[in-house]
């Protein structure tokens, strides 16, 4: 252990799709495999006296409303606002990827500085971000807006591995996205990785069977092993949308469904 701060980690739950199926969560799924696979929506925040730093930025009601089949619980900087938290002064946010469920409130965390992956923004800011199935991944508004804030400095375009404050590190993986990247917290119980999109489920890395949607297939299985290296345990793994996230760690007493506790 080094002396670097321990975070309180908490991964808050703001949305919810009950229309989706197991081959739509699995590469080259097979569609007659059709049970039905729930899918959730999170960001995560840690927490310490020294720092706070959130971990991507959702999607917006207006979002929700527009595509359809999901659930809308609650807008995570109110979930934030509930454990103590104001949005309006949070110093830190770190982008995982820039598909539409990861940005959509970047606006609301206005006193942060951003953190993408340089080689994230030049895909999606490119003539890749619009071929073929791409263009569905991403809201034209939130990508104006980034390049706005990239322009006016608040967004750091970063590259490969970075320390945001001392005990939080950034892993870029790719595999998922071009310049995915996954995250690092040391906490009392050990290092806790955050995999947003390298696993979405338990069930991605547990059975070494990456997600259906595919920039790079043979880094999402790197993704898998760098994983297991950042953590200090299996459960200190936490998937980027898995329901069993709310089942594995305890509830926040009053915010039961909304926010857990993973360290
Ligand atoms: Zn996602």
């Amino acid at each position: 252990m080094t002396d670097s701060p321990e975070y309180q980690v908490y991964a808050i739950r703001f949305a919810h799709r009950d229309a989706s199926y197991r081959w739509e969560h699995f590469y080259r799924g097979d569609p007659h495999g059709g049970a039905p696979m729930p899918i959730d929506y999170f960001v995560w925040v840690a927490t310490s006296p020294e720092a706070t730093v959130v971990f991507d930025a959702g999607y917006t009601p207006e979002t929700a409303a527009r595509r359809g089949n999901r659930d809308y619980l609650q807008s995570p900087m109110e979930t934030l606002g509930a454990l103590g938290i104001d949005a309006s002064t949070v110093e830190h946010l770190a982008i995982s990827h820039l598909h539409y469920d990861h940005v959509g409130h970047i606006k609301d965390f206005p006193a942060a500085r951003v953190l993408i992956q340089q080689k994230e923004w030049d895909f999606w800011n490119a003539p890749s971000g619009s071929r073929g199935d791409n263009v569905h991944h991403w809201e034209p508004g939130d990508m104006e807006y980034i390049a706005s804030q990239i322009a006016s400095g608040r967004v750091e375009l970063v590259d490969g591995e970075v320390e945001v404050v001392p005990g939080i590190t950034l892993h870029r993986t790719g595999g998922h996205t071009a310049g995915l990247q996954i995250f690092r917290i040391q906490t009392a119980a050990g290092h806790v990785v955050l995999t947003a999109d390298a696993s979405h489920f338990y069930e991605n890395i547990g059975s070494d069977r990456p997600y259906a949607l595919v920039d790079h297939l043979y880094s999402m299985h790197l993704a898998f092993d760098t994983i297991r290296e950042l953590a200090d345990s299996e459960e200190l793994i936490v998937p980027g949308h898995d329901p069993l996230v709310l089942e594995r760690f305890p509830a926040v007493d009053g915010l039961e469904g909304l926010a857990v506790r993973i360290a």
